[in-house]
């Protein structure tokens, strides 16, 4: 006779819930040991941050949607909190998002020049 520890309800045997307060009669042991289902393979963290020491951004944050089914922004900000609180700076990081906005600067220029000269 399982007995609920919080309303002191008796329940039959085999449940695991309280039939009075619904309350969960078993410790659920098997379920709160995160911590062994995260031993077994290199926990995202750690696969992100040696992609991130090797200058593979891209991957990381490919991974790193993989893994967790999140949108772009998402894993990429995921993945950049991830290299500021290790201290990785990505090198390409800052170099695209330069190149990425002189080639939008030039863009808006052009057509700016070409409304000019039409
Ligand atoms: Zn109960």
């Amino acid at each position: 006779m399982p007995k609920c520890h919080f309303c002191d309800h008796n329940n039959p045997a085999g449940i695991d819930r309280c039939q009075n307060c619904g309350a969960w009669i078993e410790q659920k042991a098997s379920s709160t040991s995160t911590d062994s289902g995260q031993q077994a393979e290199p926990s995202l963290e750690a696969q992100v941050l040696t992609l991130l020491e090797g200058g593979k951004k891209i991957v990381a944050i490919k991974l790193y949607r993989q893994q967790t089914g999140c949108d772009l922004k998402n894993a990429k900000d995921a993945v950049e909190a991830l290299a500021a609180k290790h201290g990785i700076v990505s090198k390409g990081a800052g170099c695209a998002g330069v190149i990425l906005a002189m080639v939008l600067a030039c863009g808006v220029l052009g057509i700016g020049i070409w409304f000019v000269v039409a």
